[in-house]
């Protein structure tokens, strides 16, 4: 099998603030190469590199707001975040939890820090990536997985290398907690310095790395440190990660899906006109109703 090499290692650009909560470095889509079409099926990645809040007693977050025509997939590293939706649903992500969220064919809600987090204030460090949706899923039902960190599928590495937490996809004969539409392998890679890890995937899958804790060398050349972005190249299936410090790292790989993109703000769907649909049925009131 053919090595997949390292295409950029690209630094966090400047970050934005997503409603007063999400201080976020956007990652996907961003400058060349990380457009949405390269990064299919990933449509966004957005990145809260850790920073500190301070204690407050009203939630910082983001208010009500709507999404159709793909996934949106929260991982939480550091604090806590709670969800509430148009559908009634809500909860709250922990440390080390994950939700997916189905948006399909439409969905409101809105995304605080948890209540006791916020009063406390402390470390906050989130991901958030949109996964599209094929042509024919986009208006299927909305749906939620919330996965646990203690219900997700852990493997742990040989020579006490390490945990590999399988989110989706498969990792050798293991295989991840959440369901997907299409081939995505999403882990978070806890590894012991001076450990070594193996991956292989497609050759034509888009694949990348996020460093979220320390520090690691690809291939035993490329070097990337803590909140660096890492983009593979479409030719061959195996890479290495090797831990130069402790390091947790998210690994993310889809099959790509080769479909017409159309993107305005929260929908995303294939052609204008479904873009037109979407904006006439959320301000139509067809999203429901959220406070
Ligand atoms: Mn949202």
């Amino acid at each position: 099998m053919a090595i997949k090499k390292v295409e950029a290692v690209i630094p966090p650009n400047k970050p934005h603030f997503v409603g007063d909560g999400f201080r976020v470095h956007g990652f996907i889509p961003g400058k060349h190469p990380l457009s949405m079409k390269r990064m299919s099926p990933f449509l966004l990645l957005d990145y809260n590199a850790k920073i500190n809040f301070p204690p407050s007693e009203n939630p910082r977050g983001v208010g009500v707001h709507p999404h159709r025509g793909f996934e949106t997939v929260t991982i939480a590293y550091k604090g806590k975040v709670a969800h509430h939706d148009s559908s009634g649903g809500g909860g709250v992500i922990r440390e080390g939890d994950v939700q997916w969220m189905t948006a399909a064919s439409g969905i409101l809600h809105k995304e605080f820090h948890e209540e006791g987090y916020s009063k406390k204030g402390g470390d906050f460090q989130m991901v958030q990536l949109w996964v599209n949706l094929p042509a024919k899923d986009k208006m299927s039902e909305p749906k939620y997985q919330a996965i646990k960190n203690e219900e997700m599928t852990k493997l742990e590495l040989e020579n006490n290398d390490g945990t590999l937490e399988i989110i989706a996809g498969n990792y050798g004969n293991a295989k991840g907690t959440a369901t997907t539409f299409t081939p995505i392998n999403l882990f978070n890679a806890h590894l012991k310095k001076g450990s070594d890890i193996s991956f292989s995937f497609a050759e034509t899958d888009n694949t990348a790395l996020l460093v979220i804790e320390g520090s690691i060398k690809v291939n035993n050349t490329d070097k990337a440190p803590t909140d660096h972005f890492v983009l593979f190249t479409n030719n061959g299936e195996d890479f290495t990660v090797q831990a130069v410090e402790d390091a947790l790292v998210l690994v993310l790989s889809g099959q790509p899906i080769d479909e017409p993109i159309a993107s305005y703000g929260p929908f995303v769907m294939n052609t204008d006109e479904e873009i037109m649909q979407a904006v006439k049925d959320f301000q139509s009131g067809k999203f429901g109703y959220l406070d």
